[in-house]
């Protein structure tokens, strides 16, 4: 008995000369079809209040085609660039529900590089991909098994700063049943450790990110001395795109492993819901926080629960969880950030500043799962003082995890 979900597959693959300029131009045409679309709909948008939508981006296409300018668009699969199209009545979608910034143009340097091929757009044999276009299957290479029997429906190729080609196959995946647990925990999240629990644990940040941090900073400096245009200067964005990617590769890892501990360990997980751009306002804390890569540890922890039935509460980031008193429930003065353990004036106790969040946060999200599953509970002033509480909706589709 599991859980049918789909799944994301990434591997490395390695294209042949061929295959590498395909896909290049592919990318191209993808990024080009993308702009322009957006360039039509920002123009009917501010210029006329006016929404286009899927349906006439793709007539327009057709339209690009067929310009002597465009034909090019022709040359390669038909099927990303349709897809790109998908992506921006995404973003568009997103935009006037208000769960999303106006969406932006694609740069060449800046957006990495992808393209997207639905079903009719590759073939699937005995564990070979063959995409659009091409004679030859791609050079996989299999880090971790596909699931048995697996059929992609999606393929999305993608080609980082570091140069490196990467295929991601969506398919349909069994969950195995997590085990049964009544336990739950509240996590806050740290800046000089990562993650809180309500527990006590403290989980610090990934090892190596220190000494990789340095290189980074070494190798953008580095970056910053060469000529623009030069071809050391190419040498050394490279390499600056190589430890960032190395360190996201470790971060990610990192984080698989803890939000499927944390997860499997308990039936109920409360964070706080932190804007990360509110943070990101204090510079001196804008490293760590990014580092600490909490909307991430989020996202995983939103699909995760989905997966294996768990509950996933969030709570208003409003909540003073840090000056509360998790003993006696009296809110304090505010605490400096350099404050890492205080003492209630009230009843005296003593408390680890991080430890006191988390069981706070805990608190505050079971008071809000009490209330309901589903239910908005309404603002509420119990003993947890002002805390207003939220429960989001478990949605299954929350960002397909890249594995
Ligand atoms: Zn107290």
């Amino acid at each position: 008995m599991g859980r049918q979900v789909k799944r994301a597959f990434r591997y490395r693959f390695y294209p042949t000369g061929e295959q590498a300029a395909e896909l290049s131009r592919t990318f191209g045409c993808v990024r080009l079809v993308y702009n322009k679309a957006l360039e039509e709909r920002t123009r009917a948008w501010y210029g006329e209040k006016r929404r286009i939508s899927y349906v006439q981006s793709s007539a327009a296409l057709t339209q690009w085609k067929k310009t002597k300018e465009l034909a090019f668009l022709t040359e390669v699969s038909s099927v990303p660039l349709q897809q790109a199209l998908r992506h921006l009545q995404t973003a568009f979608a997103n935009f006037f529900a208000k769960r999303a910034k106006y969406p932006r143009y694609k740069s060449r340097k800046k957006s990495r590089a992808s393209a997207e091929y639905t079903r009719s757009a590759f073939t699937w044999r005995e564990g070979q991909l063959t995409l659009a276009k091409m004679a030859q299957p791609l050079d996989i290479r299999w880090s971790r098994p596909l699931p048995e029997d697996a059929e992609p429906t999606t393929v999305s190729v993608s080609r980082d700063a570091a140069g490196r080609w990467f295929v991601s196959l969506l398919c349909e995946d069994t969950i195995a049943p997590a085990p049964a647990t009544n336990a739950a925990v509240g996590l806050d999240a740290g800046i000089t450790t990562l993650v809180t629990l309500s527990t006590g644990e403290k989980i610090a940040n990934p090892r190596h990110e220190r000494q990789d941090r340095a290189r980074l900073a070494r190798a953008q400096r580095e970056l910053s001395r060469k000529v623009k245009g030069s071809a050391n200067r190419e040498k050394a964005r490279h390499k600056v795109a190589k430890v960032h990617a190395r360190i996201a590769d470790r971060r990610r890892d990192f984080l698989h492993k803890l939000s499927t501990r944390l997860v499997r360990e308990n039936q109920t997980v409360v964070i706080e819901d932190l804007t990360v751009r509110n943070l990101l306002k204090n510079g001196h804390l804008a490293r760590a926080i990014s580092d600490a890569a909490w909307t991430d540890l989020r996202m995983m922890l939103e699909y995760k629960c989905a997966w294996y039935g768990r509950e996933l509460v969030v709570i208003d980031r409003f909540f003073p969880s840090s000056k509360l008193c998790g003993n006696c429930g009296t809110v304090g003065a505010k605490l400096p950030l350099h404050v890492r353990e205080w003492t209630c004036e009230h009843c005296g106790a003593v408390h680890d500043r991080d430890v006191n969040a988390a069981r706070n946060i805990l608190a505050a999200g079971l008071a809000a799962s009490a209330c309901g599953d589903g239910v908005r509970p309404q603002r509420e002033s119990s003993r947890t003082g002002r805390s207003s509480v939220k429960q989001e909706p478990q949605r299954a589709t929350a960002g397909i995890p890249r594995l």
